[in-house]
């Protein structure tokens, strides 16, 4: 099944059998890849032939890099059944979450082709007679990407499409336990180069295979003008200082720990649909997953009721044959999420769910009950990420303190209220409202489409991604002043002689 997909795809078998890095399926723990692990050298080799292809492509005008990321969209396009169902095997979420996670990418590239004719600066007023004033942006160079994960490929599409259009060459290191669907989207954009001519430098784009060392080699090198990093807080903590301390720049997409407010004059069918596809959607292994539920005194218990008999329904299980939760990535993400389970019974929260479910079909696949956690107060628990389907539900009587709680972690990334009453709807949005970078209303914490810029503050990373001006980040502003005069006059009035 994989061989077959891989072949479409145009990996070559080469480049993902016998090598020493073993894939594993979450879905049934069976190793379907075995890649090879980037020496430290290879690393540096693919970051020199990555900094070599940028001096070329910078040389292409942005339109006609815009091509080439419109062919890459068309690949996309032709190989999004293949591409979204390897996602599946790879990172365990259901089809229609694979393919979604495709139609992303597609997205993107569509934005980004449209883009690619509007990399427009200023022109701005000059207080010196014969003297023009502009901002213009120029290519940055060389992009590391560094991906985790459960969104194997779209956040690297979000980068890798606006980065292109840019002027830029790319060094991809994928998460270690989905390097197959990275190899297989490097397979698809070396088709679109070659459908775009010699015009598309070799080495455009790069893959580093490997785990956190080779993550770091990219990190580490001067020659990588940007990072943009998607993964835990702690992995943004290790690479933040590092990228710091030689003046690169960064894009941090790190943690989230995501709220819903649920307000007494909220639609409670559309919230309870919104809860269930956001808290249990990729086996709660979205940042912007709902894990926290800020639900009003007065209708804890009518939404626990109804929560509960939804929960009730959800079928666990293959995610390529119609259940609507697959598997969590490892036994090590089964164990973190029995470990909160615990401490949440021991300090006396009422736990609904969290069984692990289907070990005798799938011994080393893990399976779990999507959990509710009924809690007093927000605790210490609460605020940490536990990258697992776990949703806590916590009351409140005002909405200040709705907010309050809603802020009082330490991740930035998504927030959102049910309310039809348009005062409470627009404080969560308003400057004392949700302090994240995305607040929804009527809609939940996840799901977001590519039009707006993606990312959070706090300890989330503060960076965004996708887009907006989101392009800028990949470009160097400059500021040019023109003297188109034959005298020479200094500004603020300066005299010099
Ligand atoms: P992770 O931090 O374990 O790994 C992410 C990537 O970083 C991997 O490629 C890994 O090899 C690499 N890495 C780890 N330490 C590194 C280091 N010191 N130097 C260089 N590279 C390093 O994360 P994960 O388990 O793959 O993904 C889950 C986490 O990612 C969750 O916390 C989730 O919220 C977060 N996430 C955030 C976003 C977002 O947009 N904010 C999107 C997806 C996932």
């Amino acid at each position: 099944m994989i061989k077959a997909i891989m072949q479409r795809l145009g990996v070559s078998e080469a480049s993902w059998q016998g090598g020493d890095l073993s894939v594993m399926t979450p879905v049934d723990g069976r190793v379907i890849g075995q890649v090879k692990i980037d020496t430290p050298a290879e690393v540096d080799a693919k970051i020199t032939a990555a900094q070599s292809a940028f001096e070329q492509w910078r040389c292409v005008p942005g339109p006609r890099r815009g091509e080439l990321v419109r062919l890459f969209g068309d690949a996309l396009r032709r190989h999004k059944d293949d591409l979204g169902a390897l996602v599946s095997w790879e990172c365990g979420k259901i089809l229609q979450e694979g393919l979604g996670e495709v139609q992303e990418m597609i997205d993107i590239c569509d934005l980004a082709v449209g883009q690619s004719r509007q990399l427009f600066g200023l022109t701005i007023a000059s207080e010196r007679p014969g003297h023009h004033m502009r901002e213009t942006w120029h290519p940055l160079g060389t992009i590391g990407l560094i991906t985790a994960f459960n969104f194997p490929v779209a956040p690297w599409a979000w980068n890798a499409a606006l980065a292109l259009v840019c002027g830029n060459s790319l060094v991809w290191k994928p998460s270690e336990k989905t390097p197959l669907t990275a190899l297989a989207c490097q397979a698809l954009l070396e088709q679109a180069m070659q459908d775009f001519g010699e015009d598309a430098p070799v080495g455009l784009s790069q893959v580093v295979i490997g785990e956190r060392e080779a993550g770091e080699v990219v990190v580490k090198d001067p020659r990588v003008a940007l990072i943009s990093a998607t993964g835990s807080t702690r992995m943004g903590r290790a690479v933040a200082p590092l990228v710091a301390s030689r003046f690169g720049r960064c894009i941090l997409e790190l943690g989230g720990n995501n709220a819903m407010i649920v307000a007494p004059s909220a639609d409670l069918d559309m919230a309870v649909r919104a809860i269930l596809f956001s808290a249990v959607g990729t086996a709660g292994q979205r940042c912007t997953t709902l894990r926290r539920l800020i639900v009003h005194t007065s209708l804890r218990e009518e939404l626990l009721t109804r929560l509960k008999k939804s929960y009730s329904g959800i079928v666990v299980g293959h995610p390529l044959e119609g259940a609507l939760v697959g598997p969590l990535i490892d036994a090590d993400a089964y164990q973190n999420m029995q470990t909160a389970l615990q401490k949440a019974r021991d300090a006396g929260a009422k736990v609904y769910g969290g069984e692990r479910q289907l070990e005798d079909h799938y011994p080393d696949g893990y399976y779990v009950s999507p959990a509710i956690v009924e809690m007093d107060a927000q605790t210490d628990l609460v605020r940490q990420e536990t990258f697992a389907p776990i949703l806590y539900v916590i009351s409140y009587s005002t909405l200040d303190e709705a907010i309050a709680l809603n802020n009082d972690v330490p991740q930035g990334l998504s927030s959102c209220i049910f309310t039809t009453d348009v005062r409470e709807a627009e404080t969560f949005v308003s400057d004392v409202g949700s302090d994240c970078g995305i607040a929804n209303v009527n809609i939940g914490p996840s799901g977001a489409e590519i039009g707006g810029a993606f990312g959070g503050e706090k300890e989330t990373g503060g960076g965004r991604e996708s887009g907006s001006d989101v392009w800028k980040s990949y470009m160097r502003r400059q500021t040019n002043t023109v003297n188109y005069s034959r005298e020479l006059p200094l500004a603020q009035g300066i005299k010099f002689d």
